[in-house]
Parts: structure tokens; sequence; C-alpha cells
């Protein structure tokens, strides 16, 4: 007999999150060697993580008989002092991810209304779904613009959450400071603004949405450290929030949710700023790499902030499975409705010269 009809309805009707395409699997299938595979699908560090990191994680691991420390004393204090807050502004989670659905258990339920822009991550619309909330996507200005203003004129008094991913993914898009100050004077205290800075480190420009927690506004801001510290496999993510939105995420979480190896992992590739600017310097060049091809081969993109790029290929699936052939991972768009659209993550210079001589063949442009 199938259970279906008493699991809840709004969950079986979910559309699970569908990763990046796995090294592995894409080296059986077409009988390549993981190691000449490059997968430039999921937004990952191609340098790896801080050497010292690294170290500080085979250390710890020789303790795993302990729990970790549940609060992430160490984690939140080094927090704390880097952003300007107290230890009580701060929670940490097994990935940003695991901060998103907390905040959909805090603060969703039936009815509850959850706003973001068009194209956002997917986890927003299931977190909501999974807490049986309303979804509302917005429409972006020109296309790849979160519009602020109309985020703002969509708030009605059933908004609990509104996410705002800066720099965006999939787009790679960012909105400033000016529209961000403006959508601020805006928004309703009754309402949660989310800041999902997951790409800050990669942009040019720097916004500063973590006054808005000083100043006492319900404002959570998201950090990752999966991507520019390359520790996306190890889990964590950090929250910056009112001493009151920490402690329902708190309350939320699982006692022991971020493991004693990532925590010893992570203090130690804070400290190490060093490889941080290199990671980031990686990514910069490697953009450039790719704007310059794109503007040699006459192929639309959008100009981007991110370790990502967005381009226009016709029809991405095709060129996804054409690149994917020839051992170059890369993600197509169609379940965002981008259907004539790639993301490439940014990698090193070599894995960008190969895609970039793959994509060339398969596009009939090199
Ligand atoms: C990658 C990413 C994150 C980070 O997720 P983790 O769970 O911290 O690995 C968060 N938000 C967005 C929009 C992302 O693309």
């Amino acid at each position: 007999m199938s259970i279906l009809p008493f699991a809840n309805q709004y969950v079986s009707e979910l559309v699970a999150y569908k990763p990046g395409k796995p090294i592995e699997e894409t080296a059986r299938e077409i009988g390549m060697a993981p190691e000449q595979i490059v997968k430039l699908a999921s937004n990952e560090n191609p340098v790896g993580p801080s050497p010292k990191a690294v170290k500080a994680m085979q250390e710890a691991a020789a303790h795993v008989n302990i729990y970790p420390d549940g609060a992430s004393y160490a984690i939140r204090t080094k927090l704390a002092a880097q952003f300007g807050v107290g230890f009580e502004n701060t929670a940490v989670g097994s990935g940003s991810s695991e901060l998103i659905e907390l905040l959909a258990h805090a603060f969703v339920k039936p009815g509850a209304e959850v706003l973001a822009a068009d194209y956002s991550f997917t986890l927003y619309e299931i977190v909501t779904k999974l807490l049986n909330g309303r979804y509302i996507s917005v429409s972006n200005k020109d296309k790849w613009t979160t519009d602020l203003e109309a985020l703002a004129a969509c708030i009605t008094p059933a908004t609990r959450l509104v996410f705002i991913t800066n720099p965006t993914n999939p787009v790679g898009s960012m909105v400033g400071q000016a529209e961000i100050d403006a959508f601020m004077a805006k928004v309703p205290e009754s309402v949660v603004v989310v800041f999902d800075e997951a790409y800050l480190d990669f942009a040019e420009e720097k916004v500063d949405t973590v006054k808005f927690v000083k100043a006492g506004r319900n404002v959570c801001v998201l950090r990752t450290f999966s991507k520019a510290y390359g520790l996306a496999g190890a889990r964590i993510g950090a929250a910056i929030t009112t001493p009151e939105i920490a402690d329902l995420l708190n309350k939320a979480r699982s006692p022991f949710n971020v493991n004693s190896i990532i925590q010893a992992g992570v203090l130690a590739a804070m400290d190490d700023t060093e490889h941080l600017n290199y990671c980031i310097n990686v990514i910069k060049s490697g953009r450039k790499q790719y704007e310059a091809a794109f503007a040699a081969w006459g192929i639309e993109y959008v100009p981007s902030h991110t370790n990502f790029i967005l381009a226009k290929v016709g029809s991405g699936s095709e060129v996804f499975r054409a690149c994917l052939q020839q051992g170059v991972i890369l993600r197509p768009m169609d379940g965002y409705g981008l259907k004539e659209y790639i993301r490439i993550s940014i990698g090193t210079e070599a894995e960008n010269t190969r895609c970039l001589e793959v994509l060339g063949k398969v596009l009939g442009k090199a």
C-alpha cells in the first residue's frame, strides 16, 4: 500500500532541489577518468580550502568521539568581532541552507507569505512550501535585476519573510546600497528581511546590510563558507541578525548542527585571509576570461558579481549535454525557466580555458 495519501500533500507536491551533476556519475557515463572531468556546475571554489583549515580539520578528526560545542562558541565570537556585533547577534547552521530552513520554521505557517525575486535560489520556495506557506515570486527589473520597489509593493500583512539574494544566483546581478536603503525605509517592522550574501565576497562593489541589524531592524544577513572559503563539503553558514531572531534560530535547530571538524576548520579559515583573497582574485580574473570570450563570440551574458556567469547559448540543455560528452559539466537552467541559458561556475584558469575550448566548438565559435 502506498503511504502517500497519508503524507502531507504540500510535502509530496514539492519538487526536490536538483544539485549539479556529480563528477563520478559523469565519469562513469562517458567512460572518462574522474580526473579528466571539469565540473563548473555548482559554484564551488576551484582552488580548494585553506591548507591551514585542512590541517585543523585533520587534527579535529582525531577527537570526533567527543560531541561538538553545541553553541559553536568560538566561531560565533569570531563572527561577532568580524562584523562588529554582539555574540547574541549570531547563529550558525549546517550551511546557510539550514539557516534558510530555520527561518522558515520560525516564521512560516499556513497562509504566511514569503517573497523573493524571480529566478531566486529554489530553496526559498522549497522551505516555504514545506511549512505550507505561500511563496510569491516577484518580477525583476530589466529581466535580471532584483526589483526592490516591486518587492516592497508586494508586502501585505501576511508577509513574514522577504529573501533578497545579493548578488543573485543563478543570474549574477546585484543591487546597490542606495536601492537597499530606499527599500529598508519602506519595509514594515513585522517583516523579516533576509539578505542572502553568499556571493558578496566576489562583488567589486560592497554593500552594508549589517548596519540594519546594528540599528535594531528585523534583518537577517546570511553568509556562507561554501563559496569564497571553499568549505562547501563541510557545511557551515552564518547568520548576523537581531538577538531575538538569533535566539529563534538557535531554538529551532538541532543541538549539534555544526560538527566539530568544520568548527575547527572554519576558525583556521577565517584567519587565513591570504588564501581567501587569493581565491577571490582567481574568480575575478576568471570572470574576465569568460567575458572576453563571450564578447568576441557575440554571446549574450549577464555581467557577473559572483563566481559564475549566465550566458545565452540557444538550447541550454543541448549545450549542457554536448559539453558533458566532452567532460565539462555546466548547469542547465531549465528548472529556472531559462531554457536558452547555461550557468558556468568560474574555475581555475586552466579549467576555464578547457571549458571555453569545448564550449567554442559546441557553439561553432572556435
Ligand atoms: C550557494 C548558496 C548558498 C550557500 O549555501 P550553503 O548551504 O551555505 O552551502 C546560499 N544561498 C545561495 C543563493 C547560494 O547560491
